[in-house]
């Protein structure tokens, strides 16, 4: 797969970091939180590595859904000099739990998605070039193809454009808002991306490794649909069979894809 193809040293998508019960009894054990801090630092590395972030834009974070324990990027630290004992730790109310660097300026959209979308565990944002491009277009990705359906089930939805209320008021907060409210009739499970209108992609997944990875994956089918539509502006969207056969395959309790 991709994955193993493009980056043999990412972190396993299985949650293998986290230690015994003893140690996530107690929140302040600095074990777990300096295995968040780890898997929140391989992952932000990957953003650039995969060419999905210019200068600073972009960010991951990963959540201990034991604790409730955030850790995220620091704010406007460049990725050649970000550390691990860098990432900033958090609970669900933005309080504070470690770390002395301000966390990223996206941090209340990271924090109201983990509060939205209770199964998943981590969250990348970036500019991506193809992604961003339908999120300026204000249109979703159709699915127009397999490579699309392994990952995505259905089109990758866009946001309604946010008003200058919300715009001016808690920003990057009512920024979850839009993609909660954008997600009312979607399961986060299935379409585990969104593009929020005239900004850029969120992606999620259940590991900082995986996260990365759909973030990916985005893009990719993002510069696919985008060459397709250029090629055929009335491409189809692939069949309802195809979708399912790709995605269930992969995805899922009738999962038999892979090893
Ligand atoms: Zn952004």
């Amino acid at each position: 797969m991709m994955q193993q193809k493009s980056s043999p040293t990412l972190p396993s998508s299985k949650p293998t970091l986290y230690p015994p019960l003893k140690i996530r009894d107690n929140p302040s054990t600095p074990m777990l939180h300096r295995a968040l801090q780890e898997e929140c630092y391989e992952a932000n590395l990957w953003l650039p590595r995969h060419n999905l972030v210019d200068l600073t834009f972009g960010n991951v974070s990963v959540i201990d859904r034991e604790t409730g324990v955030i850790a995220i990027k620091p704010s406007g630290v460049d990725y050649a000099v970000l550390k691990p004992e860098n990432i900033v730790l958090l609970d669900l109310d933005g309080n504070p739990v470690a770390g002395s660097l301000k966390p990223s300026s996206d941090t209340p959209t990271h924090r109201r998605l983990f509060q939205a979308f209770p199964t998943i565990r981590s969250i990348v944002h970036t500019h991506s070039r193809h992604a961003v491009s339908f999120a300026q277009a204000g249109q979703p990705i159709p699915c127009l193809g397999t490579t699309h359906a392994d990952y995505f089930y259905g089109e990758v939805p866009v946001t309604r454009p946010m008003t200058a209320d919300e715009i001016r008021g808690e920003y990057e907060w009512e920024t979850g808002n839009v993609i909660v409210e954008r997600f009312v009739k979607l399961d986060p499970e299935q379409v585990n991306a969104v593009l929020v209108h005239g900004h850029g992609p969120f992606a999620w997944g259940n590991s900082g490794a995986k996260a990365v990875e759909n973030a990916l994956a985005l893009e990719i089918i993002a510069e696919m649909a985008w060459k397709t539509l250029s090629l055929n502006p009335s491409a189809p969207s692939l069949s309802q069979a195809l979708i399912d056969k790709h995605f269930l395959r992969k995805h899922g309790s009738t999962a038999y894809y892979g090893q």
